[in-house]
């Protein structure tokens, strides 16, 4: 049995059977037989399957939306945003099915053809920090270019993947296309990782985990995307909107309670501008609305588990720069935190993943550029100036997959997102998702 819990109440909101490797062998053979019937299916009628599951994510959107909150713990205006954003997805796929296309290259003796082949059944493992967003990165471009899925969300939150799951069918895509086993990362995870039928593995998680898949992958020579952890720079220059910068910061870092790969947790100050960014970052914070999920104005909920909050503690000793306000309990709370470091620190090398973020001087754009990529991660980042030159040369060097330039946004619909170094790599979104998802034939054709 998995006991699913809601993390701002710690009530139990639903008991599950509990799938091992045997389930996840039948899912895998049930995704194998219906791949060669999905991939002859028209692109036009694919495009236009993708289209109804977008159309059924929006018209179940406040549904979805509840059960990710409930689940996740997420305030429930940022779940509605993310289900917005899931239907966007799968929009966008579906528009993308007839445009992504092999060449035709000239060649001595002949024509040579590219083609772009699915595949088959591929497994994708999704963590419990934006459940049905990062189903959705993969489920996309997966199904736009014909592979069938086996699908593993995370242990502690699978409601949504099950919901989904329904949608897909009730959209009209064939049984066995999209196959949702909610089951253990070490069992079933696993199980995808080393299953000789099972042709590539699409994972979002941690660093460490995202090791092992890659080494349980070489066994079969598995194609591996990994969009992995981070540790990422929020650098503001004196010269920025300061007002701005910290107005905008605090969500950088405690939006879905710092539980967000893309969290800006080291924010460096240019020295002469640090204790005012500091005074206005510290008001900003204060102003984050900690509370019920289900309340419309709440901004911040709770960490996700018990054991995740003892985690996050770990990384606070002493008295913090500033601590915020939380509720009392039930519930795996966690105040808002900021600490100033050096970059040396615990706090600053290892990812939080929760409320707490590190505040570091820095004394001029080399030592900016030199803090900012001195970590393992690469990940995300934006730049806070109004020196447009400036915001380029450093957006060039700094080695990260996604940055922004005076905003915190990382993540949109067309635009590729992933990581650099350790972060993983392979692209999820934009255009770019489809390579992951899909094998470059070449056919020479003699013309002589
Ligand atoms: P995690 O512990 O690495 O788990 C991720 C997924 O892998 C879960 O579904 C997990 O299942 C499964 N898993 C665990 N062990 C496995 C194994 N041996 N083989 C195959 N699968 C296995 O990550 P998390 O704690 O859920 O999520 C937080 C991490 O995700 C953070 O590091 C965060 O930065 C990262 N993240 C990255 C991105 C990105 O796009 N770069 C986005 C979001 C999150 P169980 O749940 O059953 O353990
Ligand atoms: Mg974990």
């Amino acid at each position: 049995m998995i006991a699913v819990t809601n993390p701002a109440t710690e009530e139990t909101i639903a008991e599950l059977p509990e799938p091992g490797v045997a389930e996840t062998d039948e899912a895998v053979a049930r995704a194998k037989a219906a791949f060669p019937a999905w991939r002859a299916v028209a692109p036009a009628d694919r495009a236009r399957l993708l289209r109804r599951l977008a159309a059924l994510v929006e018209e179940h959107g406040e549904e979805l939306a509840g059960i990710e909150s409930r689940n996740v713990g997420k305030p429930i205006s940022g779940a509605r945003a993310e289900v917005g954003m899931v239907a966007d997805v799968f929009h966008f796929y579906a528009g993308a099915v007839d445009k992504h296309h092999g060449e035709t290259i000239p060649v001595a003796g002949g024509v040579d053809l590219t083609f772009r082949e699915p595949l088959g059944a591929v497994g994708l493992i999704v963590p419990w920090n934006f459940p049905l967003n990062i189903a959705s990165w993969k489920l996309g471009p997966a199904l736009a270019c014909g592979n069938t899925v086996v699908l593993k969300p995370a242990e502690l939150t699978p409601l949504s993947a099950l919901r989904l799951g329904e949608l897909v069918l009730e959209a009209g895509i064939p049984e066995g296309v999209v196959n949702v086993v909610a089951g253990k990362g070490s069992v079933v995870g696993q199980r995808l990782v080393e299953h000789p039928d099972v042709a590539k593995i699409g994972f979002t998680g941690s660093t460490e985990v995202g090791r092992r898949v890659m080494e349980g992958a070489a066994g079969t020579i598995k194609r591996v995307t990994l969009e992995l952890g981070g540790k990422s720079a929020n650098v503001v220059f004196a010269d920025a909107d300061l007002e701005g910068a910290a107005a905008a910061a605090p969500y950088a870092v405690f939006d879905n309670a710092g539980q967000d790969c893309c969290a800006r947790s080291r924010i460096f100050v240019e020295r002469s501008a640090y204790d005012r960014f500091l005074e206005l970052l510290v008001e900003a914070t204060k102003g984050v609305a900690v509370g019920d999920p289900r309340d419309e104005a709440t901004e911040m909920g709770p960490l996700i588990s018990a054991a995740h909050r003892e985690t996050v503690s770990s990384f606070v000793d002493g008295e913090p720069l500033f601590r915020g306000e939380s509720p009392e309990g039930p519930g795996f709370w966690f105040p808002c935190t900021l600490v100033e470091a050096t970059n040396d620190d615990r706090i600053a090398r290892e990812e939080v993943f929760g409320p707490v973020a590190a505040v570091i001087p820095f004394e001029d754009e080399a030592d900016a550029v030199r803090l900012a990529n001195d970590t393992p991660f690469g990940l995300s980042g934006s730049i806070w100036t109004r020196d447009g030159a400036r915001a380029l040369r450093l957006a060039r060097a700094l080695d990260s997959g996604v940055l922004s330039v005076n905003s915190n946004s990382s993540v949109r619909v067309a635009t590729p997102f992933g990581g650099f170094k350790q972060s993983g790599f392979g692209r999820e979104l934009g255009m770019q998702a489809l390579d992951g998802y899909s094998e470059v034939k070449n056919v020479f054709v003699s013309t002589e």
